[in-house]
């Protein structure tokens, strides 16, 4: 037993049902995303068996490699794909992961789609939006949300397209916040993301659009005011991060 990431994972565990009930929502509705990239399989199998339950990964490689060696653990974790995947990783993704919050492209969804009826099964995903318009994020082109009317244009078209692929099951919608000096200046961001929800469960009311992945060690309480289903939280869990 670890104690000391028992201990933070504890904290973190605090801080969520301290933002959900500031928030007036239910802590059981904001699921804990425990990002374990860098880490050894030791210190993810302490994490299970300190309570966590969901596991987040950015490089289907680095996964694959935890994910292998952890076979036997009990209880079995789900695992999340949190980083950008590249389209010849796609099927490997599609054995590895219970969740995929990183799609950002049509292309990607429908190599996704192809990789899943092959398996026969139905792969739950996330679509990752770029809000916030920085270069350096991937992510569907969505800077201002629903105010930006040409760049919603477009991406109602993609989200048509992956809409009709037989495969995939759309849940909802995951960001990265900017970098900023104090959580609240993420507000917006989340915000933004929200309402582009809220407008394609109107639209297309076929998918569910309950999830919203948003929120990491640094801004998780302003995610959850805004309404984040999903926290995406590594360095206040387990440390910083393994060089390599
Ligand atoms: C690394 C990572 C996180 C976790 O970030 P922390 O600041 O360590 O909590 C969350 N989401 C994504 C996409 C990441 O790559």
């Amino acid at each position: 037993m670890n104690t000391e990431l028992s201990q933070r994972l504890a904290a973190v565990q605090a801080q969520i049902a301290a933002a959900a009930a500031a928030a007036g929502r239910s802590a059981a509705d904001v699921q804990l995303i425990a990002v374990s990239k860098t880490h050894p399989p030791a210190v993810v199998a302490a994490a299970v068996a300190a309570g966590v339950t969901d596991l987040g990964e950015n490089r289907v490689q680095e996964a694959h490699q935890k994910i292998s060696a952890l076979q036997t653990l009990r209880p079995r974790p789900r695992w999340h794909l949190i980083g950008h995947l590249q389209r010849n990783k796609a099927k490997l993704a599609v054995e590895l992961f219970d969740l995929i919050h990183s799609v950002d492209s049509l292309r990607l969804a429908e190599t996704l789609d192809r990789h899943a009826r092959e398996r026969d099964r139905r792969l739950p995903i996330l679509l990752q939006i770029n809000v916030s318009g920085e270069a350096s994020k991937e992510g569907f082109w969505a800077p201002g949300g629903l105010k930006n009317s040409d760049a919603y244009s477009a991406l109602l078209r993609d989200i048509e397209g992956i809409l009709a692929l037989p495969a995939l099951e759309v849940r909802g919608l995951m960001t990265i916040a900017p970098i900023v000096a104090h959580p609240d200046e993420a507000r917006p961001f989340f915000a933004a993301l929200r309402e582009l929800r809220d407008d394609l469960a109107r639209r297309y009311p076929q998918a569910t659009w309950r999830e919203l992945s948003m929120g990491m060690s640094d801004d998780l309480a302003a995610a959850i005011a805004e309404g984040a289903t999903m926290v995406r939280i590594g360095r206040a869990i387990f440390g910083e991060r393994q060089a390599g």
